[in-house]
């Protein structure tokens, strides 16, 4: 067992506290992590926030992150002590329909647990310090100085990548790759909209940009966040606060685009990513919506062969994707260093909910282990 700092969720709606925690040894099929860095991702303000459910409470947050294997637990053979990983929200079994479909990260088992807040096994390896059980963030909870995973959330990353960029691989960057290699499957030439220009949303740019799609329409509110986006590949910026961005985005496309990409999990933006679409092209939803949100579309459009898809944590497979993607970070190929606005410490997740209710900054990323992060100087 060991003792560590972590930030803990007590209510839906407070801010966290940094606590003195206890983390069991990995029981067998698991892993300890000594985490390096974390990136604050949407998902965890929405949870933050009651838009996942109320039930998984309290919770160590954090699913983005990457660190240093200390200790692997009986049977693991896939990591050992001293690899560095970055953490996969989707331990998937390989067993099951879902799996053998092919559909990984829709792992029955892995959804099924992550709902619960708990291991594979029902039980928690978090406690507070008077013992009461902590959940667990979609078997990573990595706002914390050490996580013990599944061996399965643990993917081996090279070394040379900087651990504060392997981060991001884990979740930002494998979502907006996913979406546009495995769901949306850009092709050179083809038009995408992206809506919502947040960490994720920068990668769908990146990603789009490297399938050579053209042009590549950038949609926000936000200036600053449109400057990024144009930065990371996007040919065009519309700023969605002002009236006539679907007839603007409609324009640029020649008539609509061959595929838009939702980022933003609103009711607004997902019926704009229909709007924008030209006659038998699909929508792709990325963005989390909160629960109980409902979406409307006129439905004589179906009659244009219009689509609306749905896409989880890139819908391909972490385990094959996450290293692949980690390789091209380090190749030069994917630079992070533009979708990065802060950095900070377990005392700043606060600030970077904050910011990202105000639509301010691109990601943050919690650096845990200076010593090993790599994070460049601020
Ligand atoms: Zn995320
Ligand atoms: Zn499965």
């Amino acid at each position: 067992m060991k003792r560590m700092r972590a930030a803990v969720l007590r209510d839906i709606g407070q801010p966290m506290t940094l606590e003195e925690v206890r983390l069991d040894s990995p029981h067998a099929g698991e892993v300890l992590v000594r985490v390096a860095a974390a990136g604050v991702c949407h998902s965890d303000l929405l949870f933050a926030e009651g838009g996942l459910g109320t039930k998984r409470l309290p919770i160590v947050l954090g699913h983005e992150g990457a660190g240093v294997v200390e200790a692997v637990g009986e049977g693991v053979t896939q990591v050992a002590a001293g690899d560095h990983v970055s953490f996969s929200i989707v331990p998937f079994c390989g067993v099951c329909r879902a799996c053998r479909n092919g559909e990984v990260t829709l792992c029955e088992p892995s959804g099924e647990y992550a709902y619960r807040g708990t291991m594979l096994d029902g039980t928690m390896r978090l406690q507070s310090a008077d013992g009461s059980s902590l959940k667990h963030f979609n078997f990573v909870s990595c706002f914390a100085e050490y996580a013990v995973v599944p061996e399965a959330s643990a993917i081996p990353i090279p070394r040379a990548l900087p651990l504060w960029e392997a981060a991001l691989v884990g979740c930002g960057v494998i979502t907006g790759f996913g979406a546009v290699r495995n769901v949306a499957k850009v092709k050179p030439g083809e038009s995408v909209c992206v809506i919502g220009c947040g960490g994720v949303g920068l990668q769908v740019v990146a990603a789009a940009q490297r399938a050579g799609a053209r042009p590549i329409i950038a949609v926000d509110r936000s200036q600053e966040k449109l400057d990024r986006a144009l930065a990371m590949g996007a040919s065009d910026g519309v700023d969605a606060s002002r009236d006539g961005a679907v007839g603007r985005i409609r324009e640029l496309s020649g008539g609509g685009v061959d595929h838009a990409i939702e980022v933003v999990g609103i009711a607004a933006t997902i019926r704009q990513a229909w709007d924008v679409l030209r006659p038998g092209a699909t929508a792709v939803v990325v963005g989390l919506a909160p629960r109980g949100l409902e979406v409307s579309i006129p439905a004589i459009e179906l009659l244009s062969a219009k689509g609306l898809k749905g896409c989880f944590y890139g819908s391909g497979n972490p385990r094959a994707d996450i290293p692949q993607l980690a390789q091209m970070v380090v190749d030069g190929k994917l630079p992070l260093r533009e979708v990065v606005s802060d950095f900070t410490d377990l005392q700043g997740i606060d600030e970077a909910f904050d910011r990202m209710r105000r639509g301010v900054g691109a990601r943050t990323i919690v650096v845990i282990d200076a010593a090993v992060a790599g994070a460049p100087a601020t």
